[in-house]
């Protein structure tokens, strides 16, 4: 009987796959002492099937598309000022529900933990916009997604790229026909144990509930996105990208999920989704005539279902050719995933004792002092240069 289901621990993505494929409901996902989602055998139910393993997505391989790639942005401003980047989400979601489908993607629920719902109407689609910087729990929503599809209903499933590697490992061939999968260009989830403490530190300082988080706020631009709190009593708490130490944390590395310096394969044309979206980070060179600074996306049309979907909604968006070779600069997780914070470890040994805590987070975010930086120099120099350093420091003691 087993008790989890990739033996290397770090390997697994969170998606919930296997929580939907168990045919005897024996997988649950429990936090672990870093505040991410893992899934769990019950040893007791486990009748060694395997389908769990064998239905995993981790390290299948995966086909190069001929990508199309073009910059893109909603024509409707306000729409736009609450998307995170140009809106193209909402105009795609839009046409599904339309066509009588469902739209899965993330959102907040009353307690602020972020987890995958379905939208059967547009006014829903407003709890999905814009990026949650920490990972959603999408094992429920990959269950519902699957059973709709056997039913014959269409959906568009909108997650990270392992959320969709997931959700395609368990939807049979079959079933797929009406399935339109985006994912986006995905630097990395942070824990939500993390968000949630931080959401707790924020509370204790402003003495009032936090019932709303927006993280990628454009009131002072798309490109100096701000996060934002708002307070049960009204209160707002407001910190650019440079300031708030939770985005700060994020950006950096300090809280990713372990797998998401490993997932190589979801990476630049060998993604799984039928539409890839992005921030059209660069704009300012790549295209400075289509930039007003109020968002705008990048596009990988990956597969011919992506592009009929793309033209079903042409009508609601202004497109335009783009390449991306000249954005890889201001966006390396096109192509790359992201490096582990050296003060990784660091955190979270902190983390477990005393949760989030600003300040030292901002120690361990802070670069180098001048003490570590010389000793640090010191420890490059040449085999030569520190004989020389050692002798010196001998006749300076006398
Ligand atoms: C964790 C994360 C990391 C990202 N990293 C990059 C990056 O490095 N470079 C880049 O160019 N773009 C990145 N993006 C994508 C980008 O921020 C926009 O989400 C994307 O361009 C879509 O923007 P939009 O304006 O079309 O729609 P929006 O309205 O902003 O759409 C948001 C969509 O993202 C989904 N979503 C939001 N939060 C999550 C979540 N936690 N898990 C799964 N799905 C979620 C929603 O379901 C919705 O479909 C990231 C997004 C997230 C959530
Ligand atoms: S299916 Fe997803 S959640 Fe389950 S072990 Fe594999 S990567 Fe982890
Ligand atoms: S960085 Fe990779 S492993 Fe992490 S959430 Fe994104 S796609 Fe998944």
């Amino acid at each position: 009987m087993r008790t989890t289901v990739r033996q290397k621990k770090a390997e697994c993505t969170g998606c919930g796959a296997c929580v939907s494929v168990c045919p005897k409901a024996a997988i649950t996902m429990k936090a672990d002492e870093e505040g991410f989602l893992y899934p769990s055998v019950d040893p007791a139910l486990c009748i060694s099937c395997d389908l769990c393993e064998k239905k995993c997505p981790v390290g299948q391989p995966h086909e190069p598309h001929d990508q199309k790639v073009i910059g893109a942005q909603n024509k409707d401003a306000d729409l736009r000022r609450g998307s995170s980047s140009g809106g193209v989400f909402t105009a795609l979601a839009k046409s599904m529900i339309a066509q009588g489908g469902v739209v899965f993607g993330a959102a907040f629920d009353e307690e602020m933990r972020v987890e995958h719902i379905g939208a059967f109407d547009e006014a829903d689609l407003a709890l999905m916009r814009g990026s949650k910087y920490v990972q959603s729990d999408s094992s429920e929503a990959i269950a519902h997604a699957k059973a709709l599809l056997e039913r014959g209903i269409p959906v568009l499933f909108s997650g990270t790229p392992c959320q969709i590697d997931g959700l395609l490992a368990c939807v049979k061939p079959q079933h797929q026909e009406r399935l339109l999968t985006v994912d986006f260009v995905c630097h990395g989830v942070p824990s939500p144990g993390v968000f949630a403490s931080y959401l707790r530190e924020l509370e204790a300082k402003y003495g009032s509930r936090v019932t709303g988080y927006t993280f990628r706020d454009k009131r002072f631009g798309w490109k100096n996105f701000a996060a934002v709190a708002t307070f049960a009593d009204g209160q707002e708490h407001i910190g650019t990208q440079l300031e708030e130490p939770y985005l700060r944390g994020f950006l950096k590395n300090l809280y990713l999920r372990p797998s998401c310096t490993q997932c190589h394969d979801l990476r630049g044309d060998r993604r799984r989704a039928d539409i890839t979206m992005a921030d059209l980070w660069g704009a300012q060179e790549a295209c400075p005539h289509m930039d007003n600074d109020t968002g705008l996306s990048l596009l990988m049309i990956n597969t011919p279902k992506g592009r009929k979907a793309m033209d079903a909604c042409a009508r609601e968006l202004t497109v335009f050719p783009m390449r991306t070779e000249k954005l890889l600069r201001f966006n390396p997780s096109i192509e790359k995933t992201a490096a582990v914070h050296e003060k990784r470890a660091a955190f979270f040994a902190g983390f477990a004792k005393n949760g989030f805590e600003t300040e030292a987070v901002e120690k361990l975010l802070a670069g180098p002092g001048r003490v570590e930086r010389m000793i640090r120099r010191i420890a490059h120099l040449p085999k030569g240069a520190m004989r020389r350093l050692r002798a010196l420091l001998a006749r300076v003691r006398g």
